[in-house]
């Protein structure tokens, strides 16, 4: 189906150069949405942007002032940025929380927690003043169950939370705030981790309803309909795009999911 939901407005993908980001912004494209790539590898945010014709404008969101420099310069040259999607995340690997250096649990909430309020302050305040815009932020399944991330998964929960904060701050400024939580995705670190003999790949799909792993993509279709016209009445939302793993995980205690018949 052809769609031009973007109309040529400015979406801005954080960490857009790698995973599911890529995936978001090529989506976002696809749709008519004038789409800007931001990620700290600034090498690999320009490899990536054009081939799916994109723009790149790289910065860490972490650092406020390159968050507001980039944001400037955005606005300046390009256009309103009308919609954000607060992906950029450090994944971690599991452990135990003695075995978790405070520097690595710090720098993991940093980019996970603190980066996504820098670039939802950033994008917020400006669509607040113009009275539209739409946000989303990257969640996690691990938003709403427990895993050996001791780091990871709490920021998860706190960026979901968030998103119904802000949508409650914005909602009469025209502003919508989600959150998208995807459940396994084969990116480049769940990738890595599967070819160190980290996870088990079946594992991540046998907890799963229909029994296999993410599309990036279809994380892209997700941030779509939230951005679109078709969820002008949903805020505050945490929409999982999981393959239906939050529905089947607890069946680990019956015996496991059900094979098909
Ligand atoms: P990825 O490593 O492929 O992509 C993350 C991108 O973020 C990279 O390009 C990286 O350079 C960029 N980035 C990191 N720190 C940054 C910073 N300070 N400023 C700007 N950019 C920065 O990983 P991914 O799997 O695509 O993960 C993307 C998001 O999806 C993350 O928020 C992650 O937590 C979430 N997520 C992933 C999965 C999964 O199964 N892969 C599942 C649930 C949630």
């Amino acid at each position: 189906m052809e769609r031009n939901e973007g109309r040529g407005r400015v979406a801005l993908v954080t960490g857009g150069a790698s995973g599911i980001g890529l995936a978001i912004a090529g989506v976002l494209a696809g749709r008519g949405w004038r789409t800007v790539i931001a990620d700290v590898d600034a090498e690999r945010a320009r490899a990536v942007a054009g081939p799916i014709g994109a723009e790149a404008v790289p910065f860490d969101v972490v650092d406020e002032a390159a968050t507001e420099a980039a944001f400037a310069e955005i606005e300046g040259r390009i256009g309103p940025v009308e919609a954000l999607i607060a992906n950029a995340g450090l994944i971690q690997p599991g452990g135990l929380p003695e075995d978790l250096p405070m520097a690595e649990f710090d720098r993991i909430v940093a980019v996970n927690l603190r980066g996504v309020y820098v670039s939802c302050l950033a994008a917020g305040t400006r669509m607040a003043k113009r009275g539209r815009g739409g946000i989303v932020i990257t969640g996690s399944v691990t938003a709403w169950r427990t895993a050996p991330l001791h780091a990871y998964a709490p920021t998860k929960a706190a960026v979901v939370h968030m998103a119904a904060c802000l949508a409650a701050e914005w909602g009469r400024s025209g502003v919508r705030v989600n959150a998208v939580s995807p459940g396994y995705v084969a990116t480049p670190p769940l990738q890595a981790a599967i070819d160190r003999g980290q996870r088990d790949p079946r594992l991540l799909t046998d907890a799963a309803a229909l029994g296999r792993l993410v599309a990036p993509d279809e994380i892209g279709h997700g941030v779509a309909f939230l951005l679109s016209d078709d969820a002008a009445a949903i805020t505050g939302i945490n929409l999982p795009v999981d393959a239906g793993w939050l529905a089947g995980a607890h069946l680990t205690t019956y015996g496991g999911v059900r094979p098909a018949r």
